[in-house]
């Protein structure tokens, strides 16, 4: 017998709203956040704000406070000109603050490059081991994702790219130079031949886009080149960068790009109005004002870290010298390990979280301070047995 269901009833008895294809039955991506005494996991920069620049942040949001009832400048004209003058001086590359364009971490950027070039009946593609977040933005997009295997080595087989990128013709390519989760920098002649193979591509009559995301630029080694120095050479080329890492801004959440003037102008059609909050653009610029402080410490976290391959590498595991990539960023790339997650977790039980990350068997590891190295190079040892 059907009895009358209450509005309550419904509530708690009644079907859920099921999400869309592609979607349903994910898990949100996130690296766990952990309340551990050495958090190595997320590649953060280990130094937090001095007074100093705390000082200033604190004065310039309280002065962008006072106009909080209006919106903020949509096109944040003035931190535009900040980052343009920021790219100048540390990769001496002039660009026009129009070529410039930011939003709440590089994450939101490559979100709206895929929402405006990307797209039902488009293809992305990347080159792995690579970022994980780069398949969610495509499948967020209904963008077509696919990928090609890096060497053994983590380098880029050029060969397969020369046969393989016109039969799978995608519209966006990201590239990222160090390469995460591997830390591996691309090699100058690397990054033109993927160029001038996307430039060849037919996308509804233009060539293909390649993004080189630069999230680790900051970290590379000496003589390394940026990709910011190709732009004028190439117009379907995009650099992307992010104060989360070198800068030591994780929190303030932004992330920018150089790219042509035509593509930034795309970009705004996407973005959703006002995107960046007076606050946002207030501490981005204030940050930036301190921007040699900030990156003072990258000196230190390089050496650190060149510190760090060469003691993984003097360590044996299962009889054998342990595998460690060469790394132009702020983590090292170590193994293999029959059981991964079970070094995980020993060492998590010692304090000390780092990343099951990338292929089977590999472990990343975040450099961070003296002390954190020594907490992580003693928590090895122990896990191994060694
Ligand atoms: C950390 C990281 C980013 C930066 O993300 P934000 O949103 O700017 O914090 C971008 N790309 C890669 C490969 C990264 O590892």
């Amino acid at each position: 017998m059907k009895t009358q269901e209450t509005g309550a009833e419904r509530a708690t008895t009644g079907r859920s709203p099921q999400a869309r294809n592609g979607i349903r039955g994910d898990q949100p991506y996130g690296a766990p956040q952990l309340d551990v005494p050495y958090q190595l996991n997320t590649n953060e920069n280990p130094y937090a704000p001095s007074d100093t620049v705390i000082a200033t942040i604190a004065a310039d949001v309280a002065s962008a406070a006072t106009t909080l009832n209006r919106y903020p400048d949509r096109d944040f004209t003035a931190l535009r000109h900040d980052l343009a003058d920021f790219l100048r001086s540390e990769s001496s590359v002039a660009l026009d603050p129009a070529q410039i364009w930011a939003a709440n971490g590089s994450n939101e950027v490559m979100l709206h490059i895929l929402q405006a070039f990307g797209g039902p009946g488009r293809t992305a593609l990347a080159f792995t081991p690579a970022y994980a977040m780069y398949s969610e933005y495509a499948r967020d997009t209904l963008t077509e994702w696919t990928t090609i295997a890096r060497r053994d080595d983590f380098t880029i087989d050029l060969d397969a790219a020369a046969t393989q990128l016109p039969e799978l013709a995608p519209a966006v390519i990201f590239l990222t130079s160090p390469n995460n989760p591997t830390g591996t920098a691309l090699a100058p002649g690397e990054l033109r031949a993927i160029l001038d193979i996307a430039r060849d591509l037919d996308i509804d009559g233009g060539p293909a886009l390649v993004v080189v995301d630069e999230a680790y630029a900051e970290f590379r080694r000496e003589g390394t080149p940026s990709a910011l120095e190709l732009l004028a050479d190439y117009p379907n080329l995009i650099v992307t960068r992010t104060m989360s890492k070198a800068f030591a801004l994780a929190g303030g959440r932004l992330g920018y790009l150089a790219a042509s003037r035509e593509i930034v102008d795309t970009l705004r059609i996407v973005r959703l109005p006002y995107h960046l909050s007076s606050i946002t653009q207030a501490v981005a610029r204030a940050a930036l004002k301190h921007r040699d402080e900030l990156l003072s410490q990258v000196a230190a976290l390089r050496a650190e870290r060149d510190a760090l391959v060469t003691w993984l590498r003097g360590l044996t595991v299962n009889g054998e010298p342990m595998t460690v990539a060469q790394s132009d960023a702020n983590f090292v790339f170590f193994g293999k390990f029959e059981d991964r997650h079970a070094v995980w977790q020993g060492l998590l039980d010692q304090g000390v979280l780092i990343r099951e990350s990338g292929p089977e068997g590999w472990l990343r590891v975040t450099v961070g301070n003296r002390e954190e190295m020594t907490a992580f190079k003693n928590a090895l040892v122990k896990e191994l047995g060694l």
